[in-house]
């Protein structure tokens, strides 16, 4: 089910678990501002998600609250993971969900890597 991204932050979500230790991941990349792991249900080739460490819903809070520091080292893990899994040259897909629109089911802010065979226009 979609969430709805203005709630406050459930420290029982899944990502939570998972930052937490409590649920295992495929870890790809890990340092003092994000996680990134193989998504469990993949949509394509590569499909990683990158998570914030810090407590966050989604890109708007994440966007609104979040310090400089933050903002920048989320951003460049993501960045740091799409060159560390060979994604830059063939190119790939960042996207985030947000929202009930958006079909945001985890209510952790998380963005997907999709890459490893050419994607189309757009995921629908
Ligand atoms: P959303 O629709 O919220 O942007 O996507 C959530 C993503 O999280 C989905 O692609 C789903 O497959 C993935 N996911 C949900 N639960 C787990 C889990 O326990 N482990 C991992 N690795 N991925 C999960």
């Amino acid at each position: 089910m979609p969430i709805d991204a203005t709630l406050p932050y459930d420290d029982a979500n899944i990502f939570a678990r998972i930052l937490r230790g409590e649920i295992p991941c495929q870890k790809v990349f890990e340092d003092d501002f994000a996680l990134a792991f193989h998504d469990i249900a993949p949509q394509a080739p590569i499909h990683i998600l990158v998570i914030p460490k810090g407590r966050y819903v989604s890109w708007d809070d994440f966007s609104a609250t979040a310090s400089e520091a933050e903002i920048a080292g989320f951003v460049r893990a993501v960045g740091q993971v799409a060159r560390d899994n060979g994604l830059v040259a063939p190119g790939y897909r960042l996207l985030a969900n947000i929202g009930a629109h958006g079909h945001q089911e985890v209510p952790h802010l998380h963005v997907h890597l999709f890459g490893g065979r050419p994607l189309g226009a757009m995921l629908s």
